[in-house]
């Protein structure tokens, strides 16, 4: 069985950032990631609030040096695994990881598994997936250009992601269940003068309409209670984050919504378990946070890897 001082599970910006940080401290590293390097920041166009970068920068570009970054450390101690973690055992000295069909053994464990979209459970919403509904502006958007759409959520992917949308659609209805946007100022400053959309406050959608695809969804004034249809070809929804979370052992402690709860080293309950990123149980999800806890667990873990045979 390969055995690693440190396993780091998801390259997004915190995994990067993590390995990299061990591979300087000469620790063996395996990096699992099934897909891309970049994690959660390739579902948007542009990163603007990363120190550095005063014009913003494109998100596969800050990826890619990220995980140029890593590169740059590799030896002949580092595995990059591409494929799922299906299961952690925790041990006493040696935890165990399932990265598709093959075991590994590490001394430490750092979860950056990341989280994504979340679903409504609207009627119709399931059924019309890639009909019309999506949850990835920068992946669908190109199929409704010159099309009217309706975004669902007020935080800040929702906002920023209209934004983005309206560059290509000819209307957008961004439909948000209060009056006031959870989203940062400035992204609510762009949108509300944005001459394609139409701002619908205090609106629920309560179904998504369409048989082969999207037609229109079905909105809820909550004020005046009044039900009306409106006619849409696509439907984005952005009504927060859930974990990815399910390969995790029950042992693990996790917050109500199944994020993984961490003390300020990023350690978990677990001796050896460490967790950095948008999966751990915390209020800002950014780039920035996500990079500050990837650096603060390799720190941790270096530390703990420096007590381990003594
Ligand atoms: P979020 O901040 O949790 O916002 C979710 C939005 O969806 C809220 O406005 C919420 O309404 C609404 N919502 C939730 N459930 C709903 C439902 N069933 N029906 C209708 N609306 C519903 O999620 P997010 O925008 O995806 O952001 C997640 C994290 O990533 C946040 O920490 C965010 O700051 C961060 N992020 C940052 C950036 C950036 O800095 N550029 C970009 C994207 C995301 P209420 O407000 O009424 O609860």
């Amino acid at each position: 069985m390969r055995r690693f001082d440190a396993v780091v599970i998801g390259g997004g910006p915190a995994g990067l950032t993590a390995a990299m940080y061990l591979l300087r401290s000469e620790v063996s590293v395996a990096l699992v990631e099934k897909l891309s390097p970049g994690g959660q920041i390739l579902m948007t166009e542009r990163i603007d609030n990363y120190p550095g970068f005063p014009e913003g920068i494109a998100a596969w570009e800050l990826a890619d040096l990220m995980a140029a970054h890593v590169a740059k450390w590799e030896n002949d101690r580092f595995a990059r695994l591409c494929d799922e973690v299906r299961s952690i055992e925790p041990g006493e000295r040696l935890h165990r990881v399932l990265v598709g069909d093959e075991w590994i053994e590490a001394k430490t464990v750092i979860i950056c598994s990341g989280a994504r979209y979340r679903q409504m459970g609207i009627p119709g919403e399931k059924e019309l997936i890639g009909k019309g509904v999506s949850y990835c502006a920068l992946c669908d958007g190109n199929f409704f250009r010159g099309q009217d759409v309706a975004v669902i959520g007020g935080g800040n992917s929702a906002l920023e992601e209209s934004l983005y949308l309206a560059r290509l659609v000819n209307k957008l209805y961004l439909i948000h269940r209060r009056d006031d946007f959870r989203a940062s100022k400035c992204y609510q400053d762009k949108c509300e003068i944005n001459s394609k959309m139409e701002i619908l406050r205090s609106t629920v959608v309560s179904k998504i309409v369409g048989e082969k695809e999207v037609t229109a969804v079905t909105v809820k004034d909550l004020k005046t209670g009044t039900e009306r249809d409106v006619a849409v070809s696509g439907v984005f929804v952005f009504v927060g984050f859930e974990p990815h979370s399910g390969f995790l052992p029950g042992e693990l402690e996790k917050d109500a919504q199944g994020f993984v709860k961490t003390d300020g080293e990023m350690r978990t309950n677990i001796p050896g378990i460490y967790a950095a990123g948008d999966i751990r149980s915390k209020n800002c999800r950014q780039v920035a946070t996500a990079v500050g806890d990837g650096a603060t667990a390799a720190t941790a873990v270096i530390s703990y890897l420096e007590s381990y045979d003594k």
